[in-house]
Order: C-alpha cells, then sequence, then structure tokens
C-alpha cells in the first residue's frame, strides 16, 4: 500500500481500478540502421499499418451511429488515411533511401504531412492536424508495441491516472464509469480541477510522481476531500474508507434538504448564490441544488472537445438551452476565453512561449472578430429569452473594454439590420481578474454594469505564480494579504460607482473563505454547482455582524499563513462536518 499527498481539487471519494493513460507525446530520435534491416523495418511499417487499421475497424464498429455519428465520422476520415497507399510508400521509402528506423520514418513524414496543415490559414485545414498527430500516435503505439488506453470504451468503474489531463479530456469523459482522476501535475484552480469539480468526478492533482508508482488495474482510493491517493490500500483501509464515504454521502444528502431554502444570513441578509457551468445541461444541476441563477457560463467549452468550430446556431442553442432552465433568472454569458490552457483543435499544436500572458481570452476574441461576432450575434439572439448578461472575460485596460463594447454595438447594429429582436438594454460586465483592472476599477466601473471577481487569475497574476503549476501550488493562495487587498479595492470601488459586484473565482466555493467575502461586501457568489448546499448552510449560519469582525480583523493581518488558520478556524466554529 502507498499513501500519496497531493492537492484535493474535486470532493468525493472513490475506490476503484485504475486506468493510467500515457503523456502520448512521443519523442522519436532519428536512429539509423544497417542496409540488411531495410526489408525488416519496412515489414514493421506495413504491420503498423495493418493493425491500426484493424483497431480503427473494430473501435467504428463499436460506435452507434445516433450517439457517436461524429466519432465515426472522425474514425472513417482515419482509415482513409491509414488505407492511403502513398502514405505507406513515402514511410518505406525514407527507410530505404535513409537507413532510418519504421519509428523514425513514421514520425517524420506524418510531422512533415502535420507542418503543411498547420501553415494552412482555413481553419477547417488547420484543424486537420490534431487528426494527423493522432494517427501518429496510433502507428507509433503499433510499433512500440504498446496498446493505446482506451478511455472511451470504458465498461466498468475507473480511476483515470495521467501525468496531466487537458481540460478538453476531462470534460470528454464518460461520467458513467469514470469515478475519479489522479493527475501528477495541476492546481486548485486549473481548468481541469475546474472542469472535474463541475462534473462531480472526485479528483486529486499535483502528485507529482504518481504515474511512476503506479500500474494500470491496481486499486486506488481517491479522496478528493482531504487530497489523498492510496494505492493497493489493504482490506481495512478500504473499509475504513467505504465508512467514510458513505459519511460524506450523508453529509451531502442533509445539505442537499436545504436546497429550497435561501441563501440568507441570520440577521436578514439576502445573498444571491449562481452556478458556474462550462456546459448547457449543467444549469439543470445549478438549479437540482438550489442556484439561483448562472454566474459565469464558460463558452469557450464549446469549442473544445469538437474537431470544427461552432456555428452561430450551435452557439444559440447552447445559450437557450441554458436560459431555458433560468426563465427569468440572471444567466451571465462570458465570451469565449481561449488561449493558456484551452486552446481549439487548430492551435493546440501551435502553442506561444507563455501562454497564460500571451493571445488569451479577450485578446484573442478582438484580432478574432469573425469569431467574436458570431458569438455576440448568437448572445444577442437569445437575450430574448430570459435575463442574458454578457460578461468580457480578462480585461486588462479600458481601451480593451471600450474595443469590446464597440463590437458588440456594431453586432447589435447588424441584428437591427436584419430586424432580428434582441435586448438593446442587455447588462454588460467584465471580469476583474488582473492587477491593472483591479488598479483601475473605478474608471472601469464608470462605463460598465457590473464586475465579477475572477480570483483564479487575479490570484495568478497578482502573486505570479501558475495556477496550474504543482511545483509553486504551495504559493498560489487566495488569502494572501495583497490579493485581498486588491479584492477590498474592487469591491470598494464598485460600491462607489453603484454597479453591482460579484465574485465568481474558486475562492468562492470554499467555505473558509465565505466570511470573509461577506464582510467585504460580497451579495452575490457565484461557484461550482455541487458546493452550492454547503456555502449556503455557512451563509445561513452566519450573521453579517460577524463577517465584519472577521473582515476587519483579517485586513490587520500581514501574512498568508496568519490569514488563512484564521479564516478556518473561523469556519470551522461554524460547519465542523465541512472540515
Ligand atoms: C477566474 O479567473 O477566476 C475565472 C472565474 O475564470 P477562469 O477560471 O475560467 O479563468
Ligand atoms: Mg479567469
Amino acid at each position: 500500500m502507498e499513501i500519496k499527498k497531493g492537492i484535493a481539487v474535486s470532493p468525493g471519494i472513490s475506490i476503484a481500478k485504475s486506468l493510467v493513460i500515457d503523456a502520448e507525446d512521443y519523442r522519436i530520435p532519428r536512429r539509423s540502421i544497417q542496409p540488411s534491416q531495410r526489408m525488416t523495418e519496412s515489414q514493421r511499417i506495413r504491420n503498423a499499418f495493418a493493425g491500426a487499421i484493424d483497431e480503427l475497424t473494430k473501435l467504428e464498429a463499436t460506435q452507434d451511429q445516433t450517439e457517436g455519428g461524429k466519432i465515426k465520422d472522425i474514425f472513417a476520415v482515419h482509415l482513409r488515411f491509414l488505407r492511403d497507399r502513398s502514405l505507406k510508400k513515402k514511410m518505406t521509402d525514407l527507410v530505404h533511401s535513409q537507413l532510418v528506423t519504421a519509428e523514425y520514418a513514421v514520425s517524420a513524414t506524418m510531422r512533415e504531412i502535420a507542418s503543411h496543415f498547420t501553415k494552412v490559414k482555413d481553419a477547417y485545414i488547420s484543424e486537420r492536424a490534431a487528426d494527423i498527430y493522432d494517427i501518429e500516435r496510433r502507428l507509433l503505439k503499433q510499433l512500440l508495441g504498446k496498446k493505446r488506453e482506451d478511455v472511451e470504451h470504458l465498461t466498468e468503474k475507473t480511476v483515470v491516472v495521467a501525468r496531466e489531463l487537458s481540460p478538453t479530456q476531462t470534460a470528454g469523459f464518460n461520467r458513467e464509469f469514470v469515478k475519479g482522476l489522479a493527475t501528477d501535475a495541476g492546481g486548485r484552480t486549473s481548468h481541469t480541477a475546474i472542469v472535474a469539480r463541475s462534473l462531480g468526478i472526485p479528483a486529486v492533482v499535483a502528485l507529482e510522481d504518481l504515474t511512476e508508482t503506479i500500474r494500470a488495474g491496481d486499486t486506488v482510493i481517491i479522496d478528493g476531500n482531504r487530497g489523498i491517493v492510496i494505492v493497493n490500500p489493504d482490506e481495512q483501509t478500504i473499509s475504513q474508507y467505504q465508512k467514510y464515504s458513505r459519511e460524506f454521502l450523508e453529509l451531502e444528502y442533509k445539505l442537499d434538504a436545504i436546497r429550497e431554502k435561501p441563501a440568507i444570513t441570520r440577521d436578514g441578509t439576502k445573498i444571491t448564490l449562481l452556478g458556474n457551468i462550462e456546459f448547457p445541461d449543467e444549469a439543470e444541476l445549478v438549479l437540482q441544488k438550489g442556484g439561483e441563477g448562472i454566474g459565469l457560463y464558460r463558452t469557450e467549452f464549446l469549442y473544445l472537445n469538437r474537431e470544427t468550430d461552432p456555428t452561430e446556431q450551435d452557439h444559440y442553442e447552447a445559450y437557450a438551452e441554458t436560459v431555458s432552465v433560468f426563465h427569468d433568472r440572471p444567466v451571465i454569458i462570458r465570451t469565449v476565453d481561449l488561449g493558456a490552457d484551452k486552446y481549439t483543435q487548430s492551435k493546440r499544436f501551435a502553442p506561444e512561449p507563455n501562454p497564460f500572458l500571451g493571445l488569451r481570452s479577450i485578446r484573442f476574441c478582438l484580432q478574432n472578430l469573425v469569431m467574436f461576432k458570431t458569438q455576440l450575434h448568437a448572445i444577442l439572439r437569445a437575450s430574448v429569452l430570459g435575463q442574458v448578461k454578457i460578461m468580457f472575460p480578462l480585461i486588462t485596460n479600458l481601451q480593451e473594454m471600450m474595443q469590446a463594447k464597440f463590437i458588440l454595438r456594431d453586432v447589435m447594429e447588424d441584428l437591427d439590420e436584419e430586424s432580428i429582436p434582441y435586448n438593446r438594454d442587455i447588462e454588460i460586465g467584465i471580469m476583474i481578474e488582473t492587477p491593472s483592472a483591479a488598479l483601475t476599477a473605478f474608471t472601469l466601473a464608470r462605463d460598465i454594469d457590473f464586475f465579477s471577481l475572477g480570483t483564479n487569475d487575479l490570484v495568478q497574476y497578482t502573486l505570479a505564480v501558475d495556477r496550474g503549476n504543482e511545483q509553486v501550488s504551495t504559493l498560489y493562495s487566495a488569502a494572501d494579504p495583497a490579493v485581498l487587498r486588491l479584492i477590498r479595492t474592487v469591491i470598494q470601488d464598485a460600491y462607489k460607482a453603484q454597479i453591482d459586484i460579484s465574485i465568481c473565482g474558486e475562492m468562492a466555493s470554499e467555505p473558509e473563505y465565505i466570511m470573509l467575502l461577506l464582510g467585504l461586501g460580497v451579495k452575490t457568489i457565484s461557484i461550482t454547482p455541487p458546493m452550492i448546499p454547503e456555502i449556503k448552510q455557512i451563509i445561513r449560519s452566519v450573521t453579517i455582524e460577524d463577517c465584519n469582525n472577521v473582515a476587519r480583523k483579517i485586513l490587520t493581518m500581514n501574512s498568508e499563513r496568519q490569514i488563512s488558520g484564521y479564516l478556518r478556524n473561523a469556519a470551522r466554529k461554524i460547519l465542523p462536518e465541512a472540515f
């Protein structure tokens, strides 16, 4: 039995067999062969093609047309590629002319083809590079004698273990069978962690070398509450965890009972509790958990998990579905926040040196106006269906905000010309998630309807700590005095300008921060849906006066350790079961 400690990012307990996913990024060195080995290497290439075709044909047959229509189409494209004789010939020619191994010939040929695709400006064509890399990996696995670990066709409960998972991979997991996640890399607010939380899959990240110590098929306990992973637990540990899991579920059940009750403090202050979602079908979960609307819809997930960009109609349908759950309640649609750790297929293979400081989020939209306007058009169309609001992410200065608003007005004019109805008075907000926006909040507030504090990024940019890097995760904390001072400034400036202020960063999903946030003046909180009952319970157990005292006390403290210790103790007194 081996016990590993990481960071708990998604609550719950799961006990299941592991599936270890490879990094899947092969680097094939150029190795020479003797002239006498040419025939053997060429035959290995032919065998790899035959094996890959066989594997894909079997996979294709298991997809039923209704559910997996799109996947079936992708398989068909891959099969056509693999059956193309000229491709195989190109590789065997390389073996003969350059005396290289089969692996090198496959990799070099496929990467050359992929590089042609990525250079093409047309998004559809450049996206095909992802297919080429996928075919390359399939062939290399045949050559290297490893079967691809297949997460798509699970038949029993499984815990997925990986060095790193992308938000896209995580979002694509079959929730029926994937019962837990454990990764070597990652941090609490990495998007992979956020997705795991939204899907309700217990997860632990930052386990550093777990993939080196675990084998596929080992039994694993994921303790998503305490950030512990136990590999090959003994009988006694398993039964302790089964008991603990039952108790945890009972607590969840008990908390679900307050679903219908309002989020109101003991001294009568109403707090609006909203949900953060990545997919429209999560809106129902927000409602079920007792949320009163959507405070953050991360629409970039419409671009992930798919081969081609969504159309205007795809956008519209996703928004209409979300709004239909909440009719007259707020639904804040955030415009796409692509870049950093969230890439479309076409961008995946052209990484930037510093993606979190690069062409990300609103910057990406302002440079891709067709895409941006398509989304705004769809949001405006959906605005007549309910109480839709628009929010722009990662604003760093006034000019950027005005530019985004200007483009929105432009799209409104287009809709006027097309005689398409929309809400002319739609509320427009921005996320405050950079120190520059926080420090100029007073100016920004004059031209906008609301702010939402995006503390996941605000912490990262204020403290210069990558939110997804496990090596610096102990430095990443919303309890840092610098972060708290910025938060206080933004809240005060919003009050002065009389605009709404909410918080949608993960900080607000953590029980220990609630009293502080209420004490600083926050009255609207948007969080990951599974945490709504717990946070509501805390709100219902405190008075604003207690919260004000906590905030006053915290603002006199100068160390993160002191602050987090104090907050934890205060929250533990309110809801001991949560700790
Ligand atoms: C944030 O940065 O706090 C936020 C809510 O946005 P995201 O986590 O999607 O970057
Ligand atoms: Mg953010």
